[in-house]
């Protein structure tokens, strides 16, 4: 284990941003993880692929990469089977070896970047499945006492793109390794969310298999997402806001087209991306920051942008969003 000084993060992130870590380690275990937590350097920052944070400033903390590998299958069943997955895993790879292995639960969560250790952070989730659908339990690591505890999938109380980990137990916990149940037979396929449907149809696909969804799923976010190698993003930039009826009844005055989900405790989800367009973000450039021109959602580094512009922006489009609909749209990264 060695503690390095003075570590640009700009490799490490997906929005290719500059920011510098005082100090910096990596560790490919729960040994080499208390290792670097010996040191008593503070304030510990955990880093997975960098692919939903954004990084405003330096960060004069000890920022840990988590290199913990290793898939490792921990029961089967007749119908299921139980999977370790170490935190530093790619959680796309896990997902292709998953559908490799014919094992279901993960396929319509493909391409999704980042580690598997960061996926419990904000119950990652795409095309109708999120990871508590599929995760069981996992551990973690805490940074204060470097002691490791087991959280069930009820204790990590999971909401939309929210966890335990980001509410009280906010930068507590190291998260070493999850554990997942999928389906080895029976499994609940989901086409209804969507283009996945259509995808199936245009490759000719009419009995899906979980391979056939994930090559769907891989097809459709690449033709909609900018691919971080080539244009710096963190994905959606905001939640889709949760409001009141009453607040889209008055929004559907102006917009009668306006889109919405129901919601089982009766309220409403409102696309976030579809608020943006209405106020005229999509595709606009400020500085060498800006809205992508496929999803008002994703923001986006045209190269050379500051973590603080593209905060500058992201506050902008609050404030727009606020003004227009009555609605606080919420930033789904991490700004740090
Ligand atoms: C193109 C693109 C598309 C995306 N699409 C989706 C999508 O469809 N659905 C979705 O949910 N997300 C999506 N995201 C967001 C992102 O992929 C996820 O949030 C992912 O889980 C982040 O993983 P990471 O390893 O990169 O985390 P990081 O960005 O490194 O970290 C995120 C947060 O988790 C903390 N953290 C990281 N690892 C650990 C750990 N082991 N233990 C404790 N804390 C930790 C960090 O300190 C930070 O606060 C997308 C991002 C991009 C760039």
């Amino acid at each position: 284990m060695t503690i390095q000084n003075n570590i640009s993060l700009r490799p490490f992130n997906t929005f290719g941003l500059e920011a510098r870590a005082s100090h910096f380690a990596s560790f490919d275990s729960v040994a080499a993880l208390r290792q670097c937590l010996r040191t008593g350097i503070k304030p510990v920052l955990l880093l997975g692929g960098g692919s939903n944070m954004l990084l405003t400033q330096d960060q004069q903390a000890l920022v840990l990469k988590n290199d913990i590998k290793g898939i490792r299958i921990v029961r089967t069943f007749d119908h299921k089977v139980w999977i370790e997955v170490g935190g530093g895993e790619n959680w796309h790879q896990f997902v292709l070896w998953a559908v490799q292995q014919g094992f279901g639960g993960v396929e319509n969560m493909s391409l999704i970047p980042g580690t598997v250790g960061a996926a419990p952070i904000q119950n990652i989730g795409a095309y109708g499945v999120e990871l508590k659908d599929v995760m069981l339990r996992l551990t973690a690591v805490s940074l204060e006492t470097g002691k490791t505890k087991s959280f069930s999938r009820k204790t990590c109380r999971f909401g939309y793109r929210d966890s335990l980990f980001k509410q009280t137990e906010k930068g507590k916990w190291c998260i070493t390794s999850v554990v997942f149940s999928l389906t080895k037979t029976r499994h609940k396929l989901n086409t209804s969310y969507g283009d996945i449907q259509k995808t199936l149809e245009a490759n000719g696909v009419t009995q899906p298999t979980i391979a056939d969804i994930s090559k769907a799923v891989i097809q459709i976010r690449s033709s909609k997402l900018p691919d971080p190698a080539n244009l710096g993003n963190c994905g959606s930039f905001f939640k889709n806001p949760e409001t009141t009826t009453a607040i889209l009844q008055k929004i559907q005055q102006t917009h009668p087209q306006a889109p919405f989900y129901p919601l089982t405790d009766g309220r409403v989800k409102i696309p976030a991306g579809w608020l943006i367009e209405q106020c005229g973000w999509k595709g606009k450039r400020v500085g060498n920051t800006g809205c992508y021109e496929k999803q008002a959602l994703v923001l986006v580094n045209y190269g050379g942008a500051t973590g603080q512009e593209v905060k500058q922006l992201a506050y902008a489009i609050i404030d727009s969003v606020k003004e227009k609909f009555g609605i606080a749209l919420e930033p789904e990264v991490n700004l740090l």
